[in-house]
């Protein structure tokens, strides 16, 4: 009973916190992107303002503005300086956060560009940012106020190229709005692009759950030429010219294909309102990546190019973890649980799939023939072989033998459908 009642009293709380938050009390129709620099190594980071760029549509949210949902490994707040009240949230997670974690970054400092963007307030706001400590919590680790008045806020640039509406005629706010940018795509490779933004919207509607919802998706992409067809391979000497700069062996790993070039992709995603960034790398070799509210990226000519398409953006939109696991993997502090909607560690199991899971079903949940439609918690996840558990024997955040997402990924992915677009 007690229980229930802070269930009850939780979800009111949550309400009146909604309530307070009107859009068009505090936001205009356009979006603020702020530029910044993190220069950091694995255990120190500093953060350093670039610019802010006023763009023309707000692309995200009218409603949810504060993110209860708190996924990712970053988080930033818009509040109002006098009273601290919070106008609007997000949390993402970042390429420099994963280098972090890398050998490089016990022994080198480096610097990344990033970029956050937000509804334009109407008055003035700080903007203060987050980040995940080890211990699961978020801590503050940099500010910046924000006068809209300030004549240094530059209007976006207008780039001259024409734009393809892939699919949907939503209203931006309604629905959950793709841009797809294309890399290593000559101007006479330009239909093949268009083409392989027509399989993109394919392969994404024919998985579960996406099916059920062709009607809350727009997908425009940015017709931008590359100098040169094909994507760089360093480790092979393989150096092309294109719009974006994606390269294979990012983070010396070489099948994860992410850019260094954040905002040069920036200033193209925004000729068109966007919730989510996805990059359609021009070649056969296998990969891509996608980091959670940040950007996806995929091959878009390799015989997986429809699994990977929908596996990066497992990460990139839904926040889905990798439910793989192999030797000498490791990521995640086992007392603490991951942020993930697909993963634990068992420390909070009913924060995730729990409520799927038959009484009679173990946990762990023994990896055997018989289990493979059961829901249970199965060890190997997060890249760790022990201490880490995933919903089902296999998903598509595992491997690409099923091609179906288990039902605890699917829930989280139509949860952020529904965020975005009711
Ligand atoms: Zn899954």
């Amino acid at each position: 009973m007690l229980k229930s009642l802070l269930f009850v009293f939780a979800w009111f709380s949550f309400l009146a916190v909604e309530a307070q938050v009107d859009y068009d009390d505090y936001f205009t129709d356009n979006q603020l992107r702020m530029d910044y620099y993190v220069v950091a190594d694995a255990n120190n980071v500093v953060y350093a303002i670039d610019k802010m760029v006023k763009e023309p549509v707000w692309g995200g949210r009218r409603h949810n503005l504060v993110d209860n949902m708190r996924y990712g490994n970053f988080y930033f707040e818009v509040k109002l300086p006098e009273t601290d009240k919070v106008i609007y949230s997000y949390g993402y997670c970042a390429l420099f956060g994963e280098w972090q974690t890398t050998e490089e970054a016990l022994h080198t400092t480096k610097g990344f560009s990033e970029t956050v963007v937000m509804p334009f307030p109407k008055q003035p706001v700080e903007v203060v940012f987050y980040f995940r400590t080890l211990k699961g919590t978020m801590q503050e680790v940099f500010s910046y106020n924000v006068d809209p008045k300030n004549y240094f806020i530059a209007d976006a640039r207008k780039l001259p190229y024409e734009i393809y509406d892939v699919y949907g005629e939503q209203e931006p706010e309604k629905a959950v709005d793709i841009v797809i940018l294309p890399d290593g795509y000559t101007m006479d490779e330009m239909e093949k692009f268009k083409k392989d933004c027509d399989f993109f919207v394919e392969s994404l509607f024919s998985y579960k759950p996406y099916d059920k919802y062709p009607n809350n998706f727009n997908v425009r992409a940015v017709l931008v030429p590359s100098q040169e067809s094909g994507i760089t391979v360093p480790a092979d000497d393989i150096w092309k010219n294109t719009a974006i700069g994606c390269s294979f062996y990012t983070l010396n790993s070489e099948r994860y294909c992410m850019t260094y070039e954040n905002k040069t992709m920036r200033d193209l995603a925004g000729q068109v309102p966007y919730d989510q960034i996805y990059i359609l790398a021009n070649t056969e070799k296998y990969g891509g990546g996608g980091i959670f509210n940040s950007y996806c990226v995929s091959s878009s000519a390799n015989s997986f190019s429809s699994e990977v398409i929908i596996h990066e953006f497992g990460h990139g939109f839904a926040g889905l973890g990798d439910e793989y696991a192999y030797d000498g993997g490791a990521n995640y502090p086992l007392d603490v649980e991951p942020w993930e909607p697909n993963i634990t560690t068992l420390v909070d199991f009913e924060s995730k799939w729990q409520d799927m899971v038959k009484k009679k079903t173990p946990i762990p949940t023994p990896v055997k023939d018989k289990n493979i439609d059961v829901i249970g918690a199965y060890e190997g996840a997060g890249y760790q072989l022990k201490g880490i558990y995933r919903p089902k024997m296999d998903c598509l955040m595992n491997t690409f033998n099923g091609k179906v997402f288990c039902e605890a990924c699917e829930r989280a992915i139509e949860k952020m459908i529904l965020y975005y677009s009711e």
